[in-house]
């Protein structure tokens, strides 16, 4: 059998933060789907969903037991999976969703910021056989004693690189809500200027000097693999920020 490598594609929270931002993730997965065949979309929880739930939790105790953390903030990627392979269905696509556990992602015991520590993409691979679009919770695994865990926070790029190393795929594709990476975060300095391209190393150290665009372990992975990351707005129809070596 031909090996499949699949485009990765993830979105984070604010493109998937209302009915209006899922279709139009949809429309931008038809559109990859057309041009590379198969394609596994990682999601993140919708808006604000992660730090809501982690107030709640709060608001009953001071010290959350760290399990039950997980068990809580796994719920919010979840919602995002089925909304938006409900969307693709509806335009026609044969599209299935999986929790990071469905999709093969083991991880180590630590709560709250687990690491991956294997991951076999065999039911991925088999639903893509079949055609179909796979849709995978980000942020989220399954540890050795069955718990689910999640990978620290804005984990869902860490989801999305670990499984464009392991399918091999030819890029992996972060759709957020800015154009690309800039010089320095636009939302506080309006000059900054979107990079074209820029290294594994100058994103690690960008993300260790706090810039959230892309999570830094996620970035680490991305390196030691190779995994060519295309960072892009979901909302703004422009080229990004290509990091490669
Ligand atoms: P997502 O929910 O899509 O994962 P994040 O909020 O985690 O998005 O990351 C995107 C945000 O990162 C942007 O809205 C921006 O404010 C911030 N950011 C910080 N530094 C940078 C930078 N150098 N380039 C681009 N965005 C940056
Ligand atoms: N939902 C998680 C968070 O808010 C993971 C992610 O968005 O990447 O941190
Ligand atoms: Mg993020």
């Amino acid at each position: 059998m031909t090996a499949i490598r699949p485009l990765v594609m993830k979105f984070g929270g604010t493109s998937v933060a209302t009915v209006d931002r899922i279709k139009n993730a949809a429309a931008i997965v038809k559109q990859q789907k057309a041009k590379y065949r198969h394609v596994v979309v990682v999601v993140s929880a919708p808006g604000d969903t992660t730090d809501e739930l982690i107030e709640k939790a709060h608001q009953i105790t001071r010290t959350p037991d760290v399990r039950e953390m997980d068990m809580l903030l796994a719920t919010g990627e979840q919602v995002s999976i089925a909304l938006l392979a409900m969307a693709l269905k509806e335009m026609g696509h044969d599209a299935v969703s999986l929790t990071g556990p469905q999709a093969g992602i083991r991880a180590d015991a630590v709560h709250t910021k687990a690491r991956i520590t294997s991951i076999n993409p065999a039911n991925i691979v088999k639903h893509l056989r079949a055609g179909r679009i796979v849709i995978v919770a980000g942020f989220q695994g399954i540890n050795p004693n069955d718990d689910i865990t999640t990978l620290g926070r804005g984990g869902s790029d860490l989801t999305a690189v670990a499984l464009a190393a392991v399918l091999k795929s030819p890029r992996c594709e972060i759709y957020t809500d800015v154009e690309g990476v800039y010089t320095t975060d636009p939302r506080l300095v309006p000059e900054a200027r979107k990079l074209d391209t820029i290294s594994y190393d100058e994103m690690l150290e960008m993300a260790g000097s706090g810039a959230q665009v892309m999570q830094g372990r996620s970035v680490e992975v991305a390196k030691k693999y190779g995994v060519v990351l295309d960072i892009k707005s979901s909302l703004v129809r422009s080229p990004g920020t290509v990091i490669c070596r």
